[in-house]
C-alpha cells in the first residue's frame, strides 16, 4: 500500500523516525498514485475542479486569492471546464482545534456534491488556533484543507497597512501550500521526477524559493512575503514541483 501521510505527517515539518524511501518510489512505476491526486491533476474523469469553501461566520477568502490560485493551477493541471472556489456552509467556531476536532468537522461538512464530472476539494476557513499555534494551515487525505484565519492575522499584521498588503498574500501562500499537499507534493503521493524533498523536513521542498518549503504553512511565510514585497511576489511552485505534476498530467 502506498504511504498515506497521516494528518500530523503533512502538518508538521519534521517527522522524526519516519523513513522515506525516495529511490524506490521514483523507480517503481507500479506504485499507485492516490485517486484524489489523479483526480485533481488529470481530466480523465473530472474535467472541472471546485474548492468547496466552508467558513466560520464572516470569514471569506480574499477576492484576489479566489482568482489568483485558479490561474496558477490552470497552468499545472488539466481542467478544461475550469477551476473555482465556491462558498458553501457556515461553520461553528471554537478556540482550539486538535486533529480529532478537525476530522470531525471535515466529515460533517464536506458535501462533495458539485457534480459527476467535478472533482471537489474541501477548504475550511476556521477561527481559533491549531494545537501548534504557529501552524497556519493543514491538509490531509488529499481532500481537506484548513486555514486558521485568526492565526494568520495574528502573525501577518505587524506594521501599519500590513493587514491590507501582507495578510492577503500570506493567506494565499498558505492556501497554495496546502493545495500542493492536496496534489501530492512533496513526495506525499506524487512521485518525484528528481529528488527535491527536504531531508530535514519530510514532504516539503528543499528550496526556500518554493511555496512547498516547510516554513510556509507556518509563520515563516510572513518573512517570505515581506522579503519579496519590493519585487513581484512569486508564491509559486518551483520547477521540480511543476515537473512532478506534469509527469502525471502528461502520462
Ligand atoms: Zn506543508
Amino acid at each position: 500500500m502506498h504511504k498515506t501521510p497521516s494528518l500530523l505527517l503533512v502538518l508538521l515539518g519534521s517527522t522524526p523516525g519516519v523513513e522515506t524511501d525516495t529511490s524506490q518510489e521514483i523507480d517503481d512505476d507500479t506504485t499507485p498514485i492516490p485517486s484524489q491526486v489523479e483526480a485533481a491533476i488529470r481530466a480523465d474523469t473530472y474535467t472541472r475542479w471546485v474548492f468547496e469553501v466552508d467558513a466560520v461566520g464572516g470569514r471569506t477568502l480574499d477576492a484576489e486569492t479566489s482568482t489568483a490560485i485558479p490561474q496558477i493551477l490552470t497552468q499545472l493541471v488539466d481542467k478544461p471546464d475550469g477551476i473555482a472556489f465556491v462558498s458553501d456552509d457556515v461553520l461553528e467556531g471554537q478556540l482550539l482545534w486538535d486533529d480529532a476536532a478537525l476530522r470531525a468537522i471535515a466529515e460533517a461538512t464536506f458535501d462533495d456534491d458539485a457534480g459527476t464530472d467535478v472533482h471537489s476539494t474541501h477548504v475550511m476557513l476556521l477561527d481559533g488556533t491549531y494545537t501548534t499555534p504557529n501552524v497556519l494551515g493543514v491538509a490531509w487525505e488529499h481532500t481537506h484543507v484548513v486555514l486558521f484565519t485568526d492565526a494568520i492575522v495574528s502573525f501577518c499584521a505587524f506594521g501599519p497597512g500590513d493587514a491590507d498588503r501582507v495578510c492577503p498574500l500570506v493567506e494565499r501562500g498558505v492556501l497554495l501550500h496546502e493545495i500542493g499537499h492536496i496534489l501530492g507534493l512533496v513526495n506525499t503521493g506524487l512521485p518525484m521526477v528528481t529528488d527535491h524533498e527536504d531531508p530535514d523536513n519530510s514532504y516539503h521542498d528543499v528550496d526556500s524559493d518554493c511555496i512547498m518549503y516547510w516554513a510556509y504553512e507556518r509563520d515563516g511565510i510572513v518573512q517570505y512575503v515581506q522579503n519579496q514585497w519590493s519585487n513581484a511576489p512569486d508564491l509559486g511552485f518551483d520547477e521540480s514541483c511543476q515537473d512532478d505534476i506534469a509527469a502525471i498530467r502528461l502520462r
